[in-house]
């Protein structure tokens, strides 16, 4: 029989991929991009019109990952962060979005489907397992239904709107201690989760500006409103508060998240209603901020509030590995390591803005190793055998959330999942087969991308090894020493070079030549982008003083490249911008020479690492 072409007489749009991803957050990004980027056909399906989930114009939350500057995510993340960097160098949203978007619509292999909600799930079972066969998605802007059937499915909605319609398990809200053994858990279980927030955006101008709030809008007279929480070192309870309800326009730490709601509701199901009741508390708070007390923002106006709200928590899958808090206190030390999180144990009260009348601060920190290893179990089930997921989604406790959930950290879930989902394509392996018989395989490919794994080192070419470099013993072991950033030590990793200056390596015969790999320091530290702390530690702001300045690309990294095969160019840039630059041969040669010609600024060219396959 054929297949219907209509459904309620809207026409129904039919794919047919390796990958289907639903969600465009970060973490469905890099997700998308790893897969297309290992040569699978990708179908990323996203509700919303931008990329980004979170960290997109509509919802304006800052990329956040690992604590310690030696500790930034590398990967996918880092190439976005460092493309925002040399082409937002204000830092805005709208350019943000395009870079987010490009990344994707530049991948031949990724059909993207933006406006497109995921509504519908088919499944089957047959030898291979309980299976999805395809989901459906409404796509608001062309009235069409889109169908996606797939070998492999990616559940990174945040939500995970898959796993009620798939039969996969999973949980909302928190576990009691006893469960997993956690000193953060509850004495018992419940669906309380952290809440949602409806930021707010301000800008400093040249003249005062006034501000008359909405008649709807909650009155808060003064801070004593909404910031009465009792220091938790006078209560006995473990942990340091986070940051209390900062709100004076142009500090550091402003950025309006504590505006939060719906904890201690249905995450889901209520989103409306709290949204409403965010909009009522988000416009008093600006209002409390102009017109009640002095709090320097005379001449602050209000360029945006968000109208969608940003979710920090709902289902979790239940995964092959459920990590908990004390896996992250003891530094997630697993063989499977994939990606690696740093970020405190941040665990939001769930009656969020309401908190402070229980004197209750909106979020209790609990510190946590940085970095420590996430395991690729927590990415697939053992439920549905070709779904995966990655995001605030994944399979941990709500303790161990509490520190997964930042948006670098999910990143690098995401592209570990579209790494391995590649590999399931490929070599005709489900998820758990890639545990049980290629996890190191799937570890070199993410660290050939450009990803750290704590405790794991690159393996570098065999090619490589065999040639003679043109470089002193010691540069060679740094060079091929498998570390690709600073240690926590700060000790010198990589070879300086002058600017100028460059690496032959010699292969004493021809040799087929598919790949040269460079990893530049991107200056962790960040100084060199901007003279500020506050424009360093973020890819976006929330508050726009007239003392902002624009970022720079790291001056530290490589602008010009040339590359000789045997005295022949194959290779130039002058506009290089990543630390990672993977440049494509097709060649046989016995000298390859690279010369790094220009930095951004520095008077030196840093290598970490830098080979040849
Ligand atoms: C107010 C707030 C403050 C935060 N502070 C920080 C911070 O400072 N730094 C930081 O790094 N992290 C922060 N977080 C946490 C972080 O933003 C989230 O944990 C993170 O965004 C999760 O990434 P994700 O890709 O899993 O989900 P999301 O970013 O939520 O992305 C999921 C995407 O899936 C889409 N989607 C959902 N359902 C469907 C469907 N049915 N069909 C198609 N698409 C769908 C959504 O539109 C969304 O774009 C904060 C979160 C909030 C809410």
């Amino acid at each position: 029989m054929d297949e219907p072409t209509a459904r309620n007489g809207f026409e129904i749009i039919e794919h047919e991929t390796d990958l289907c991803v639903v969600g465009g957050g970060l973490s469905g990004l890099c997700a998308a991009v790893a897969a297309a980027r290992e040569g699978i056909r990708v179908v990323l399906m996203q509700d919303r019109p931008v990329l980004g989930g979170n960290a997109s114009s509509e919802i304006r939350m800052w990329v956040r990952g690992a604590k310690g500057r030696e500790n930034r995510e590398t990967g996918i993340i880092s190439e976005l962060e460092e493309e925002n960097i040399y082409r937002n160098p204000e830092l805005t949203y709208p350019v943000w979005d395009g870079v987010m978007w490009e990344k994707v619509a530049g991948e031949k292999n990724i059909t993207l489907l933006l406006n497109c909600s995921c509504c519908g799930c088919s499944t089957t079972d047959g030898p291979d397992g309980h299976r999805i066969v395809s989901v459906t998605g409404w796509q608001l802007t062309t009235y069409t239904w889109h169908t996606v059937r797939a070998k492999f499915f990616a559940d990174c909605s945040g939500d995970s709107v898959l796993a009620p319609v798939s039969g996969a398990r999973w949980r909302a809200g928190r576990e009691a201690g006893s469960e997993y053994g956690e000193a953060i858990g509850h004495a018992q279980a419940d669906r309380k989760t952290m809440g949602m927030s409806c930021l707010i955006q301000a800008r400093e101008t040249d003249r005062p500006v006034k501000f008359i709030p909405p008649e709807w809008a909650y009155v808060y007279e003064s801070d004593d409103d909404f910031n009465r929480a009792v220091a938790v070192a006078d209560t006995g309870v473990p942990g340091t508060t986070s940051l209390n309800r900062p709100h004076r326009p142009g500090t550091d730490d402003t950025n309006y998240w504590w505006i939060e709601l719906g904890g201690d509701r249905d995450s889901i199901r209520d989103t409306e209603e709290v949204r409403d009741e965010l909009l009522r508390v988000a416009y008093g708070i600006w209002d409390h901020v102009k017109n009640r007390g002095d709090h320097g923002a005379d001449n602050w106006e209000l360029e945006w509030i968000g109208f969608l709200p940003g979710k920090r928590e709902s289902r979790r899958y239940i995964g092959q590995y459920v990590m908990t808090e004390n896996d992250i206190e003891a530094g997630g030390r697993f063989d499977d390591t994939v990606a690696f999180g740093g970020w405190p144990m941040d665990d939001h009260d769930p009656a969020g803005f309401r908190s402070f009348e229980s004197e209750a601060p909106p979020s209790l920190l609990y510190p946590a190793p940085s970095p420590y290893g996430i395991p690729y179990r927590v990415l697939y089930g053992p439920d549905v055998a070709n779904l995966f997921f990655a995001g605030r989604n994944v399979s941990v406790t709500h303790a161990a959330l509490s520190s997964t959930r930042v948006m670098a950290t999910c990143s690098l879930l995401g592209q570990a999942l579209g790494t391995a989902a590649a590999m399931c394509v490929r070599e005709n392996e489900t998820p758990h087969g890639i545990y049980l018989h290629r996890i190191r395989e799937l570890q070199d490919r993410l660290m050939d991308a450009g990803c750290f794994l704590p405790g794991f080192r690159r393996r570098i070419p065999q090619l490589s090894l065999g040639a003679s470099l043109s470089l002193g013993r010691d540069d060679r072991e740094l060079l091929f020493n498998g570390a690709e950033r600073p240690d926590s030590a700060w000790t010198k990793n990589f070879v300086s070079l002058p600017v100028g200056g460059g690496i032959t390596f010699d292969f004493g015969r021809p040799e087929r030549l598919t790949e040269l790999r460079i990893v530049f320091d991107p200056d962790f530290s960040r100084k060199s982008i901007s003279p500020h702390k506050k424009m360093r530690l973020f890819a976006q702001r929330a508050m726009r003083g007239l003392d902002f300045c624009p970022v720079k690309v790291a001056a530290t990294l490589v602008r010009t490249v040339d590359v000789e095969a045997d005295g022949r160019t194959v290779f130039r840039t002058d506009s290089c911008h990543n630390s990672l630059l993977r440049v494509p041969l097709d060649l046989s040669a016995s000298r390859l020479t690279v010369r790094f010609v220009s930095t951004w600024g520095a008077g030196e060219v840093r290598v970490f690492s830098c080979d040849v396959r």
